[in-house]
């Protein structure tokens, strides 16, 4: 533990503002005697408690004071070292909500020696305490930033420790072959095989399946976590930012009859059938000397790329685009989705394909179905499996493994020696350890905890 983790921490676990309750968390090894110096059970008032003769996992209802002065009623609740969330003392104080309590508070914690954590410190410290390992550490970031249940499952999934249980399993089979390797060396002498190098390339092979499987579940994955990146993309005013406010129920985005209005994109959030989507409106594509307008085309092309689904907006009283079946140059992960606008003004033009009104709202309904089923097929493929990663880290550190387990193979096909075969599969298996926190440096882990929220 570095100086500042021997410290004693606070931070709101809850928002803080008008509201019933604010909690507060402190976290350390001085909890209790800071504690002692503040609180005072009802009825006793400015008389101290020693909370370490008091049970852990217990509530005391009480007052917070400052010499003479009573700040706030409260309930204090303390978990004892080790059986806390971080593995050490640890208390919550549930004040009533409100800043200058609050406040108060901090002011006096401080004044008894205990510092302002830094976000996701709780979390981290738990962590360094081997109560969480780290993708368990990072499910608790995710679970607290999910919108739908399906995230909230992933995440849960992951923070009970199903990721970590079969990273664990395919680690342990690495070992196992590694120290075969390495005994044959010890025999290196007496030429002893102790594995056959046959039987040792079927095992591997079967191990490298295994982990691209689980790399492949990162594109289901992260629409699950992040969402689906859906842009609205087509010339300009054919209906881009209308479409944009329908779906959004508000009139988030400028719509004008004067072309180029959206010289920028914008994007906003928005859930549909249980899923998120990151809307994003674009500017219209075409061609233009103005240098403002170039850009904001690029970026609807950068924009496009980087979509999941792409909605193609077509004007269908545009008779020069609709004869002409315009089509739209798309990324590699974008689906596209062809929708032909306006169709109050050309009601005749039903063959081209889904014809909807963003202005009568008519088939915006099927539109919006057709979006969901496009985005549950995205989802689909992470059905039925157990075991999902949905953060990059996690899918990167698996690549990287792989690319071990592929040099390993391409050394045994070629006889190598087994120090040389052994160091790959070491280092497959430091890729693996990386993902639950095994042999994670420092600068990797301050960048993970940052991105946590205070208080957490
Ligand atoms: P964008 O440039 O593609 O974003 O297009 P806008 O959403 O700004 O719309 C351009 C013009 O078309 C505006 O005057 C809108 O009111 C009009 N418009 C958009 N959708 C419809 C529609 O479904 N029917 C009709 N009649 N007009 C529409």
């Amino acid at each position: 533990m570095s100086p500042s983790e021997n410290k004693t921490i606070f931070a709101p676990a809850t928002l803080v503002g008008e509201s019933s309750i604010t909690v507060t968390r402190i976290s350390g090894k001085d909890t209790f005697s800071i504690l002692t110096k503040i609180f005072s059970l009802s009825g006793e008032a400015f008389k101290c408690i020693d909370f370490t003769r008091r049970q852990t996992h217990s509530a005391h209802h009480g007052y917070i004071f400052d010499g003479k002065e009573i700040i706030d009623e409260v309930v204090a609740t303390i978990f004892k070292s080790p059986n806390s969330y971080t593995g050490e003392d640890v208390a919550e104080i549930s004040l009533h909500g409100g800043s200058y309590i609050f406040r108060k508070l901090n002011g006096l914690l401080s004044k008894h020696g205990a510092v302002f954590a830094e976000p996701g410190e709780f979390t981290k410290r738990a962590f360094l305490n081997g109560k969480l390992d780290l993708s368990q550490a990072e499910a608790v970031a995710d679970l607290i930033r999910s919108k739908t249940e399906l995230a909230s499952k992933a995440a849960m999934k992951q923070l009970k420790g199903s990721l970590s249980v079969y990273i664990k399993s395919l680690r342990d089979e690495l070992i196992n072959y590694c120290s075969l390797v390495e005994l044959e060396l010890d025999f290196s002498e007496e030429d002893l095989e102790i594995v056959p190098k046959k039987v040792l390339l079927s095992k591997i092979d079967n191990i490298m399946q295994n982990i691209v499987n689980l790399s492949q579940s990162y594109e289901s994955g992260k629409i699950i976590r992040d969402g689906v990146n859906l842009t609205i993309a087509g010339k300009p005013n054919v209906g881009k930012s209308s479409i944009f406010n329908y779906l959004l129920k508000e009139s988030r985005a400028i719509v004008s009859e004067i072309p180029g209005t959206t010289r920028d994109y914008l994007q906003e959030p928005l859930i549909m059938g249980g899923i998120v989507f990151n809307l994003v409106d674009t500017a219209g594509i075409h061609d233009s000397g103005d240098l403002i307008e170039k850009e904001g085309v690029r970026r609807s092309h950068a924009k496009i790329a980087e979509s999941d689904i792409t909605l193609h907006v077509i004007d269908l009283t545009d008779e020069k685009t609709v004869d002409k079946k315009h089509t739209l140059k798309v990324g590699d992960n974008s689906r596209v989705l062809t929708v032909y606008n306006k169709c109050d003004l050309n009601p005749t033009q039903v063959d081209y394909g889904l014809c909807v009104s963003a202005l009568t709202g008519e088939n915006m309904n099927e539109l919006q179905c057709r979006v969901i089923e496009l985005a549950r097929t995205l989802i689909r493929g992470s059905e039925g499996m157990e075991i999902l990663i949905t953060n990059e880290r996690h899918r990167d550190c698996l690549l990287k493994s792989c690319e071990y387990l592929v040099n390993c193979k391409n050394l045994i096909l070629s006889n190598a020696g087994n120090e040389l075969i052994s160091f790959e599969i070491r280092e497959a298996m430091r890729q693996l350890e990386e993902i639950i926190g095994k042999t994670t440096n420092v600068d990797i882990l301050n960048n993970i905890f940052s991105k946590f929220c205070i208080g957490k």
